[in-house]
């Protein structure tokens, strides 16, 4: 694995608990893994996980992080999830090298360490109902009470449990639970499930299988059986540590896992929970998992964020123990940031005002040079920007009585032309509503290139597009999924009616005849499912700066 993962913090407390455990000799290397349940795609949060398992494993010599499947549970699952998070974690900079897993393999393994559980006698068959099961687990005030089943003899519970896998009983029939201790004060102990009987065919194992293995069981050992040396998970399972290590303490096998965990990714003005994310894809409220304004990874890149902005947001945020809301302004930042660096400055408008410059010679057009970084025009050169008579301005970027901050183009004001030349407004037409629906100006032919030689200064610059040599595109603005910084702080489904009804805007724009070379889009994305050269769709990556900050002022 490379190490292209340059960390600009100091080592997070879960890195330290690496460097201690390498310093003290404890482990040689670092092994962790990333195990994704292949029931959804992979979003932001997935994306932190991700960062710290694979970005820890790269920085320590020799180190490694499988990429395991935790796959045993059959509703749910499927390949066209297993594909996707393979392709995500592969587009985020990160390789797995030969260590690809599936918990669905290890089945005939765990199968194996339960019946040893029960030879141990520290594992039983239990027949209550799942009803009765909870009613006889107590509270968090009351301890639970054996069950009535709990006494079974060991070759008994091996001759039921082996009836479960064959077949026999039907669902909720049986299942097998570790023999702990009803009275616990940590609830994760009382006598835990282990497998349930699930007569449904699993996407990898088919029929194979109508016992399965439940996560505490099967995660646990899948580590052990993998030697992970550091098994990094968020912080709801920290009540399952205690299983997780009696568990591996009481199979046969030498490696021991040590289970830290940390603070999950919550952020802002989103929802990141599978079962929210499959409301709204199969609720139709977004196009499908690569809407790119879901948070899952798939959207992102479709929306044209770059893996180094996910990266370097992952690296801003860091790893704690604390939970906490990050901002949804702090991922947008590390896009833009990224952008800044890597996005060729070229011209399109959003919302076209039409300009006719009634000096300039209707027969006549010329090229100007326009470099693609202004504040670096070496990096990539310059274009051929196309000027003539007509040209398209952004509509904004005229106001018939401006107040006194706006320095852009009004009547009788001058304005530059960026890369082109100084213009002047003398003429404003308006249709029967009283709309502005062209402007006359008249250009100053010795500014060409936007210089005046008499060092006369303007203080406005706009962009443009020459009207008859505009490419017309579709233009998706995209913004926030939703309009409340916590939209699923109601119940159940609430979340939806949050959503953000200027979520994708689509205006029809016109854009400079680059963008539809094969050219990055600058700060616009060539959407790549809906794109063509023939009709040109631009997904807008990130939305204007502190549009979100100006907002929440307001309404303050
Ligand atoms: P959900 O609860 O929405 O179904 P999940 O956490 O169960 O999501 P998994 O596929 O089990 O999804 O997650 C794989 C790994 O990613 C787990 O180790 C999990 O802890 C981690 N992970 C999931 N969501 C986040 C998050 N928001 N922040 C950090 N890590 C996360
Ligand atoms: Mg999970």
């Amino acid at each position: 694995m490379s190490t292209h993962m340059k960390r600009t913090a100091g080592l997070d407390f879960i890195r330290q608990i690496a460097a201690d455990d390498l310093a003290s000799g404890k482990h040689k290397t670092v092994i962790t893994r990333f195990p994704p349940e292949p029931n959804g795609y992979l979003h932001i949060g997935h994306a932190k996980s991700i960062t710290l398992n694979f970005g820890l494993a790269s920085e320590i010599p020799g180190g490694q992080c499988h990429l395991r499947f935790d796959d045993s549970n059959p509703e749910t699952e499927d390949m066209e999830y297993v594909e996707a998070i393979k392709r995500d974690v592969k587009w985020l900079g990160f390789d797995w090298d030969k260590h690809l897993y599936f918990a669905s393999d290890y089945f005939e393994k765990l199968y194996g360490f339960a019946v040893s559980l029960i030879e141990a006698n520290k594992a039983y068959v239990c027949s209550l109902s799942e009803e009765e099961i909870r009613k006889y687990r107590g509270t968090v005030t009351q301890p639970g009470t054996d069950s009535p089943y709990r006494n079974r003899t060991a070759a008994e519970n091996l001759d039921l449990f082996e009836r479960m896998r064959s077949g026999e009983f039907a669902d909720g029939k049986h299942v097998l639970r570790a023999k702990i201790d009803m009275a616990a004060p940590n609830m994760k102990m009382r006598d835990p499930l282990l497998y349930r009987i699930r007569h449904a065919p699993h996407y990898r194992t088919g029929n194979t299988w109508c016992i399965y293995p439940m996560y505490d069981f099967t995660h646990c050992l899948s580590d052990a059986m993998e030697g992970i040396t550091h098994s990094l998970c968020t912080l709801e399972f920290e009540n399952n540590r205690a299983l997780y290590e009696w568990i591996i303490d009481n199979v046969p096998g030498p490696f021991k896992p040590r289970q830290i965990e940390f603070a999950r990714l919550n952020l802002n003005y989103t929802v990141m929970s599978k079962r929210k994310l499959v409301e709204l894809v199969e609720g139709g409220h977004v196009s499908g998992w690569d809407d790119p304004r879901l948070p899952t990874i798939a959207g992102l890149r479709r929306r044209g964020v770059t893996p180094e902005s996910i990266r370097s947001f992952c690296d801003r945020i860091g790893v704690a123990r604390a939970n906490s809301v990050v901002d949804m302004a702090l991922l947008e930042n590390s896009i833009r940031d990224d952008l800044n660096l890597k996005a060729p400055r070229v011209m399109g408008v959003l919302d076209p005002l039409k300009v006719v410059i009634l000096n300039y010679p209707e027969d006549r057009d010329e090229e100007l040079d326009a470099p693609y970084f202004p504040d670096d025009p070496p990096k990539m050169g310059y274009r051929k920007v196309p000027f003539s008579r007509e040209l398209y301005i952004e509509r904004r970027d005229f106001m018939e009585d401006p107040p006194k901050k706006f320095f852009r183009l009004a009547p009788g004001r001058e304005v530059r032309l960026r890369w082109a030349y100084f213009i002047t407004c003398v003429d404003v037409k308006k249709n029967e509503q009283g709309e502005v629906v062209e402007l006359h100006c008249n250009y100053d032919p010795q500014t060409r290139g936007g210089d005046s030689p008499d060092g006369r200064r303007v203080k406005g610059t706009i962009h443009w597009v020459s009207a008859s040599h505009a490419v017309p595109a579709q233009v998706r603005l995209y913004d926030r999924l939703f309009a409340e910084p916590m939209p699923d702080s109601g119940k159940d489904s609430d979340f939806i009616q949050h959503i953000n009804p200027h979520s994708l805007d689509i205006v029809d724009a016109v854009v400079e005849r680059s963008l539809c070379d094969a050219m990055p889009g600058g700060y616009f994305f060539t959407d790549p499912e809906d794109h063509t050269a023939g009709s040109p769709v631009f997904n807008r990556i990130v939305p204007l700066r502190d549009s979100w900050a100006k907002v929440a002022g307001k309404s303050k």
